[in-house]
């Protein structure tokens, strides 16, 4: 019998946390495997293409705060002629008092300059953006077509190879190596190092290595609406994204003249259906007159033209799950990216690069990477026990006092 190949790293999953990951591994020098189910990359979640992306501004979740802007730093660096900058405005929540000094006074406190968030009144916004509304006004905020950025960060190059309809069922540890195996549990090929990108099947894939993850899945729908060129939606349609209750993208004028504006997205928690449901185009609807404060506009007039529906990965504590597997030397984890997939995706090519070369990490601490904030990523943080994570952190913490991982909060 011919003894499986071995590589060195191999990646399971080319959706965008793993080719993102891949990426980063080959302009690191690296020599990389990556291997997906699917006869091509980003067949799954990743096939969207048309996810924001932007800094979290909300009060209260002082980690994420500062994670999604290292994220969103390293995200805008990465990602070149795929990134797609139009702004994003924040509208007010309806029942929230909007004072422009005092959350200007906020906004300075995260230490956010007006390149990057502005609060903005009504009439402000109105001006700057082209919506009436009060809110916080995210110049550099912007979308990436998801399918296309893993697409390219998959392109051939020299040291990458690419297993396609290849599924791993299980993990064993063989030496001091892993073997993947399929559901025939014939061996696949061996690696030194294992990068699981797979979403939710890395629940299924940790498990088989002893590793219960907290992951669940919450479906969620965006719909593609067509407007007519004369209706009384096209006057209010936006020229930027606005992220509220829900999210929708600047509306596009077709050649025809009618206008393409897409709208999301549904949170069915639990949901795997990737079927297209019209009670999410229901909810998309409600959310488009809430998004534009369009009380009165009658919904009838967004006409379906399309959809995407996905099926996110969720970690109990909504962060993602991004680091080490210590105690499964060798195994690294990237998954639970929920909303956040152009983010966490950036985020996780550096962190899981630095813990797979075991670099120096100085650069990631430049970066405002501070160890509490790998603990809040770490899959450590899950366990029992998670002194085990203290080497790792050790690593990146070589200056502070071990920290413990605690379960943040996030939305
Ligand atoms: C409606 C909706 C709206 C969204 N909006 C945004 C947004 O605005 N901004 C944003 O940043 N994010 C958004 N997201 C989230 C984003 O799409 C995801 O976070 C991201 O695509 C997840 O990427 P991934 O690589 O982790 O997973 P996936 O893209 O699902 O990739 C996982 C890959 O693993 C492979 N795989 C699985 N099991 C195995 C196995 N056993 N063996 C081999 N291969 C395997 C699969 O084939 C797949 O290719 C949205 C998601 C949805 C559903």
């Amino acid at each position: 019998m011919i003894s499986p190949q071995h590589h060195d790293i191999v990646v399971i999953g080319a959706g965008i946390a793993g080719a993102t990951i891949a990426n980063e591994l080959l302009a690191r020098g690296q020599t990389v495997c990556i291997i997906d189910a699917a006869p091509h990359p980003a067949s799954a979640c990743s096939s969207h293409a048309y996810a924001i992306a932007h800094p979290h501004v909300g009060r209260g979740a002082p980690r994420l705060l500062r994670l999604t802007r290292i994220a969103f730093l390293m995200a805008e660096a990465r990602w070149g002629k795929t990134w797609n900058q139009h702004g994003i405005f924040q509208p007010t929540k309806k029942d929230k008092v909007f004072k422009v000094e005092e959350v200007t006074e906020y906004l300075k406190t995260l230490e956010l300059g007006v390149d990057m968030a502005q609060a903005l009144n009504a009439n402000e916004a109105k001006q700057v953006c082209g919506i009436q509304q009060s809110g916080i006004w995210l110049p550099r905020g912007a979308s990436l077509n998801l399918s296309a950025a893993t697409n390219d960060a998959l392109k051939p190059h020299p040291q990458l190879t690419c297993c396609w309809n290849t599924s791993v069922s299980r993990l064993e540890q063989i030496g001091a190596g892993w073997q993947l195996l399929n559901h025939q549990d014939e061996p696949i090929m061996i690696a030194g190092k294992v990068i699981i990108a797979a979403a939710l099947e890395s629940k299924n894939l940790a498990a088989s290595m002893g590793v219960r993850l907290p992951l669940r899945p919450v479906r969620g729908q965006l719909s593609i609406f067509s407007v007519l060129a004369h209706d009384a939606w096209a006057e209010k349609l936006p020229r930027t994204a606005i992220s509220g209750d829900g999210y929708c993208l600047p509306a596009r004028r077709l050649s025809g003249g009618a206008y393409e504006w897409i709208v999301g997205s549904s949170f069915d928690e639990g949901e795997t259906d990737l079927q297209d449901w019209a009670s999410s185009d229901g909810f998309n609807r409600e959310q488009a007159k809430g998004l534009l404060n369009y009380v009165e506009g009658d919904t009838s007039h967004l006409h379906k033209a399309g959809s995407f529906v996905g099926v996110r990965c969720v970690a109990g504590d909504r962060l993602p799950i991004i680091g080490a597997l210590t105690q499964r030397p060798g195994i690294f984890l990237a998954t639970a990216l929920g909303s956040r997939g152009v983010l966490w995706s950036a985020l996780a090519a550096k962190l899981i690069t630095a813990q797979v070369l075991e670099d120096d990490f100085a650069l990631l601490a430049r970066l405002g990477f501070a160890a509490d904030l790998v603990a809040a990523l770490a899959p450590a943080r899950f366990f029992a026990g998670t002194l085990a994570a203290a080497p790792a952190l050790g690593a990146l913490a070589s200056n502070s006092k071990p920290i413990l991982p605690s379960a943040p909060r996030a939305r």
